[in-house]
């Protein structure tokens, strides 16, 4: 079982908290960052949210959403202790961020990645955990045995998240017995937060998805589908690059299709990359040859390389890892 005494001591002797997730921030690193800010908040601490990137409109039905400030509120504020949840690696959390936000005494690393990097004085890592929302889902009931009401709401919307709504292989009877204890805790209706977080969408989006579904390109043995999206396109539906979340998963639904890639054109001339496995392949090693990583199912890395040449190199990987893979496979 994880050590959670460690870090549970911590909520008893400090005081002030500081809590930071990833940039671009998602379903289960607000989720779970606004979870333990309430929990902290409600057993008497003060407590301070800081993100890199803004909110997404999306979340912002979130309880205690507009308590995260952004990079410059932090100025001189320094917390006994930082939590950085959901982030594989500190810098994640923004290359200012991971360098102003300092701890008096103690850094803390919440994470589920494979990928996760213990840059912590205390890490709580667990790769099998569908979500960082179930860890700290584990270290509250831990510490307390139960889940406040606004609690079980954000750690809900986590867990659905990360889980790709209960569909991924992530998803185990313990995550639904522990979402159906969020339900009935949280006393809110699964269908709405549904809607608030994946039923939101601006017409631009969906313009863009189709946009970058005529990019499509499947290799020889379908096993590789690809799209790219790029800044004219973007220009031209007048979105930003992170409309592009969410898009490779569609392409992972072609039967057959075992690894899926998305390459995005950046404004400072990189390639985002997001990629998914269906099989054997884990693509969060793959990401990690290009400094990336993720978990085995969905990764991601930037690659400093016109988004055409980034994406022929990422085809090339993959089908060495597929067929490594497929090597072993049969082996
Ligand atoms: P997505 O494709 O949805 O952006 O990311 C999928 C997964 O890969 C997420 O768990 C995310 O944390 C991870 N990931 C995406 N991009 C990067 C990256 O540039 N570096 C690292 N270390 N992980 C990434
Ligand atoms: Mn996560």
């Amino acid at each position: 079982m994880p050590n959670y005494s460690a870090l549970l001591s911590l909520f008893d002797r400090y005081h002030s908290f500081a809590l930071s997730t990833h940039i671009n921030p998602d379903g289960d690193a607000i989720g779970s960052e606004l979870a333990l800010y309430t929990f902290l908040t409600e057993i008497g601490k003060s407590v301070k949210v800081f993100n890199t990137d803004a909110v997404p409109k999306n979340y912002k039905f979130l309880p205690c959403w507009e308590i995260i400030e952004g990079v410059k509120a932090v100025d001189t504020y320094r917390p006994e202790v930082l939590v950085v949840l959901d982030a594989s690696a500190l810098e994640r959390i923004g290359k200012t961020l991971s360098k102003t936000l300092l701890p008096i005494h103690k850094l803390v690393n919440i994470d589920h990645h494979a990928t996760a990097e213990a840059f912590g004085d205390i890490n709580l890592i667990m790769p099998s955990a569908s979500s960082t929302s179930e860890i700290v889902y584990k270290l509250i009931k831990h510490y307390q045995g139960a889940i406040g009401k606004a609690c079980a709401l954000c750690l809900y919307t986590g867990l659905m998240f990360d889980t790709g709504c209960f569909r991924y292989s992530n998803t185990t009877a313990e995550t639904h017995r522990i979402a159906a204890e969020l339900i009935e805790v949280g006393e809110f209706a699964p269908d709405e937060v549904y809607q608030n977080v994946y039923e939101q969408l601006p017409v631009a989006k969906l313009r863009l998805l189709s946009e970058v579904l005529g990019t499509l390109q499947v290799t020889h043995d379908r096993k590789i589908a690809s799209v790219y999206a790029t800044q004219e396109m973007f220009r031209k539906i007048g979105t930003k690059a992170d409309a592009v979340e969410g898009i490779v998963n569609q392409i992972q639904s072609i039967a057959g299709v075992e690894v899926a890639i998305c390459v995005s054109e950046m404004t400072d001339r990189s390639t985002k990359v997001s990629l998914r496995s269906r099989g054997h392949v884990d693509v969060s090693k793959l990401a990690a040859e290009f400094k990336g990583g993720g978990h085995a199912r969905a990764a991601g890395c930037r690659i400093v390389a016109p988004y055409l040449t980034a994406l022929t190199t990422l085809v090339q990987t993959a089908q060495r890892y597929m067929d490594q893979s497929s090597s072993e496979y049969t082996d």
